[in-house]
């Protein structure tokens, strides 16, 4: 064949999979339309009735209903509350797997919406008001509208889907297991196993506009507590105790020192803070212990460690200088949450085309928060992004955040999710490894 006509051919075949790809938009657009009015009836109806983390039971109870009712196989109580359900194509193929977070939060509904939530749970041994102020309502019905619209397009589908409906993604109560880490732990990353994972939240910013990035995009999350001993004395003669107070001083001071002059800061940025400091009844009296504790948020796994490195020399040296013996803890909360770089490129057509004129952002902030999502990601690789949702959207600092009492989003958002997540899954799954 001569070069002339392998390139037509190349091209014609490039031409005839794009019309393909753009074919199979056009039915997605279809179907998405269909389905969207349901899916807002199902945003306001988990809205009104939000749960607190590991209590999502009326939650998964819809999702995992509506899972069988489109014919999927569907694992439920899965790390508690979770609901795993697995769509098989016509075909065999490549397994990806789509998640959302159903959990609510401990804030009081000040939105004035319709169907806002008058809602009080248990939580702490306290009676609380829950309401879903960090959107995962949203998330978890753009997720049933996705399965609807992917389970009717089986015949055309080639692979499997994986929906997993994920509890307790703001942590679980004090004192249980929960969430991501525990849905793990129970399977639901098995029996299929997915090749990868896509997420995505709901956040302040102009309808439609997506956040992502090629790497981190989200911080990781570590707890840091430091438990001091030494000899309790009369305040009068310190000389004859460990002054525990003065070392905790020195201990807030080195800490802070470490994160801004001891790496480099504009390689990975992070924050070490300390915001919680007990020590002491009285004020002539130096106690004989002494609790810091803080927590740590950076962007990668390498910065993290040599954080954490740094930490325990300075209050071990600290400490001895003192006299006094020092515990230092550090329990992880989350990880840093992104994009596979590769994977994201190759379904970004799919999320373009989903974002629509609103667009992608890939060179979006970096965000000191953190994600439950991270530990999928820790187990396979993942796509992570956020879609703006904010009505009339001016900037950030006159919209209502998320975990605010008057979070609220322009449910325009809930098809573009659907769209978002249908679009990427069908491009992973026509895509080669
Ligand atoms: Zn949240
Ligand atoms: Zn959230």
């Amino acid at each position: 064949m001569s070069r002339v006509r392998t390139h037509v051919s190349l091209i014609l075949a490039g031409v005839l999979l794009a019309t393909g790809a753009l074919a199979q938009t056009a039915a997605v657009d279809k179907k998405v339309a269909a389905v969207e009015q349901q899916v807002i009836d199902w945003r306001r109806d988990i809205h009104q009735h939000p749960e607190l983390s590991n209590r999502e039971e009326r939650t998964a109870a819809l999702v995992a209903k509506h899972l069988q009712s489109l014919g999927l196989e569907v694992r439920t109580g899965v790390g508690k509350t979770g609901v795993v359900g697995v769509l098989k194509g016509a075909k065999p193929g490549r397994v990806i797997a789509l998640r959302a977070d159903m959990d609510a939060l401990p804030v009081e509904e000040q939105t004035g919406l319709p169907f806002a939530s008058k809602v009080t749970a248990e939580f702490n041994g306290k009676i609380v008001p829950v309401m879903h102020a960090c959107g995962h309502d949203a998330h978890t019905a753009i997720l049933m509208g996705a399965a609807q619209v992917l389970a009717g397009m089986r015949s055309q589908i080639a692979g499997t889907v994986v929906f997993i409906f994920q509890p307790a993604e703001e942590g679980p109560p004090p004192g249980e297991e929960g969430g991501a880490d525990l849905m793990i732990k129970d399977g639901a990353l098995s029996n299929p196993k997915p090749e990868a994972i896509f997420g995505l939240h709901v956040e302040p910013g102009v309808v439609g506009r997506i956040d992502v990035r090629y790497g981190a995009l989200l911080s990781s999350a570590t707890d840091l507590r430091i438990d001091l001993k030494g000899r309790q004395t009369h305040g009068a003669r310190p000389w004859e105790g460990t002054d525990l107070v003065n070392l905790s001083a020195d201990i807030i001071k080195s800490l802070t020192t470490i994160s801004a002059r001891q790496v480099d800061v504009f390689d990975v940025p992070n924050v070490v803070t300390l915001a919680m400091v007990q020590a002491g009844v009285r004020g002539n009296i130096l106690p004989g212990d002494a609790t810091l504790q803080g927590t740590i948020r950076t962007f990668s796994e390498e910065r993290l460690q040599r954080l954490k490195e740094l930490i325990n020399t300075s209050v071990d040296g600290l400490a001895k200088t003192y006299g006094a013996t020092a515990q230092v803890n550090f329990r992880q909360q989350a990880y840093v949450t992104g994009s596979d770089p590769k994977i994201l490129e190759s379904i970004m057509p799919a999320l373009k085309e989903a974002a629509g004129a609103a667009g992608v952002d890939t060179q979006a902030p970096l965000r000191a928060a953190a994600e439950d999502f991270s530990y999928f990601e820790r187990e396979i690789p993942g796509v992570y992004y956020i879609i703006g949702s904010t009505r009339d959207f001016k900037d950030k600092a006159s919209t209502p955040a998320n975990h605010s009492p008057k979070f609220d989003i322009d449910e325009r958002v809930l098809a573009i999710g659907v769209k978002a997540q249908v679009l990427t899954a069908l491009q992973f799954l026509r895509s080669k490894p």
